[in-house]
């Protein structure tokens, strides 16, 4: 039903890819990060609450239909459904239906609450081609906590003492939900980036709560500030603007990877804030799916496919489906 190509995964029966890595005839896509949207396809289909983010993405004239979560559509002879994935606003998991066969290919995916987008939806199926970001078993976290809550004081700690705050985070998704988790606590503006200001109004056009911002490329830089908040991608350091920083400023990241080396990572502090599952909600997922198959994209050394294995699935790295191995896949 899906084979891997060197354009990535593609579907025969409905002549598309999913994230195809170069321009193609029919892209699917489960979300607008860049390692999944790429520019130059001739049409691309998605979640109707990522088609603003897309466009933002890849351009306002690009060719795109947008489904609501659950609505099937036919591509072909293959029926398509996009799912919520939990990852960033409009991400989806990708519902393929052929015969009485269904796979699902995840996308990026979490199961952490967040504020900004649906939650993850479990799709039953037969084959289930999962990412495994944190596919190693060191990478679990608490889910328990309260990251507004810790986020807000912090910087509230650092305002005390005139300090500033400069949070490091990916320009779309992570950005938006920390200030979704911030707009109950936030009693002041936030400074973002120029590079995040325009995808907050895209969450917002979709209801989306977020604490209040401006955008650091229309405020004075000769002003001083101290006590602020500061929204960046993590080359702001690097650049000019950071100047209205003076001395006193202290940094964190909030990300999954803080999980560990948080020490070596040279931050002041670190949020572990994940916008991908962690190594047991990996596990449960599969699990949950009750996939007969399933096959790892991305990282972590075999680690995931070692352990489903070892619970008695069949579990492959995704590079199994490199067509090479057409008998096996004959099975679905
Ligand atoms: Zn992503
Ligand atoms: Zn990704």
């Amino acid at each position: 039903m899906i084979t891997m190509t060197s354009k990535g995964l593609f579907c025969k029966a409905g002549n598309f890819y999913i994230d195809p890595m170069r321009a193609v005839d029919s892209a699917v896509i489960t979300h607008a990060h860049s390692d999944h949207a790429r520019r130059g396809s001739l049409q691309y289909y998605t979640a109707q609450r990522g088609v603003s983010l897309l466009k933002a993405r890849l351009g306002k004239n690009i060719s795109v239909r947008g489904y609501a979560y659950g609505e099937k559509f036919n591509l072909n002879n293959a029926q398509v459904s996009f799912h919520p994935a939990g990852h960033i606003l409009g991400s989806s998991q990708v519902r393929i239906e052929i015969g009485k066969k269904v796979w699902v290919a995840s996308g990026d995916y979490k199961r952490d609450p967040d504020p900004t987008c649906e939650p993850f939806e479990v799709v039953p199926c037969d084959v289930f081609i999962t990412e495994a970001t944190f596919g190693t078993p060191s990478y679990t976290w608490n889910k328990e906590v309260n990251l507004g809550k810790e986020i807000y004081d912090w910087w509230i700690q650092n305002a005390d003492r005139g300090v500033n705050s400069v949070l490091f985070a990916y320009s779309l998704g992570k950005a938006q939900r920390i200030l979704g988790v911030l707009e109950p606590y936030a009693q002041k503006d936030i400074y973002c980036h120029s590079a995040v200001t325009p995808l907050n109004e895209c969450y917002r056009e979709e209801g989306i709560k977020l604490a209040r911002t401006q955008c650091l490329s229309q405020i004075d830089l000769s002003k001083q500030f101290s006590g602020e908040l500061f929204l960046v991608p993590q080359s702001f350091l690097q650049t000019d603007q950071s100047k209205i920083l003076g001395g006193q400023f202290e940094t964190a990241f909030a990300s999954g990877w803080m999980a560990k080396n948080n020490f070596e990572s040279g931050y002041d502090r670190g949020f572990v804030m994940s916008d991908h599952a962690d190594w047991n909600d990996l596990v449960r997922t599969v699990k949950e799916t009750g996939a007969r198959r399933v096959y790892v994209q991305h990282r972590g050394k075999g680690s995931l496919v070692r352990h489903l294995k070892s619970l008695g699935m069949e579990a492959f790295p995704a590079a199994e489906l490199f067509s090479r191995n057409p008998d096996q896949l004959a099975l679905f």
